[in-house]
């Protein structure tokens, strides 16, 4: 038998001026469209920012439903809308943001497995996450493989995703 360990590495930053332009200006998209999730039940609104290599920014939010299982979060909300406008277009960066009325984010917010395998899927060119929480803290991943690392298809490269968690809207 022999033991293979997978690793995840990010980087975090004390502060949102930190980051370099083009990373603070999509996690600004990203708080731009979560007020507009339409999250009535798990009041966990979510929004989602996507750069496409032509500069092209998409954003997305969290549609819920009162039949549950048709909702869809915010990331494949951006990343499909982004398909469906900019086909062909590779996807550079996602800046994903977090807020609820209801409770505190204390936590960092990462995209489902299903929301990883799509940001996987498009082929995107590299992957960034950032990560602040209520006390400000930021975090950034390289990659969409820091937290996907055994994808299904052989085609996929690292994908950008960036995430805020604001606490209270
Ligand atoms: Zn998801």
């Amino acid at each position: 038998m022999k033991k293979t360990q997978v690793q995840s590495e990010f980087f975090e930053f004390d502060s949102i001026d930190e980051l370099n332009a083009d990373d603070r200006k999509l996690l600004e998209e990203a708080k731009k469209t979560v007020r507009d999730a339409y999250a009535p039940y798990s009041h966990f609104q979510v929004g989602a920012a996507v750069l496409l290599e032509n500069g092209v920014i998409v954003r997305g939010n969290n549609q819920e439903n009162a039949s549950y299982p048709i909702g869809l979060c915010a990331e494949r909300v951006a990343v499909f809308a982004a398909g469906a406008n900019y086909p062909g277009i590779k996807i550079k960066a996602i800046a994903i943001t977090a807020s609820s009325n209801e409770f505190m984010i204390d936590q960092p917010v990462a995209p489902c497995g299903a929301c990883r395998q799509a940001i996987a899927a498009p082929d995107p060119a590299s992957c960034r996450e950032g990560v602040p929480v209520p006390s400000r803290r930021l975090c950034k991943l390289r990659g969409i493989r820091e937290i996907f690392p055994e994808q299904n298809f052989s085609t996929h490269s690292d994908p950008a995703i960036g995430m805020v968690a604001d606490g209270k809207a």
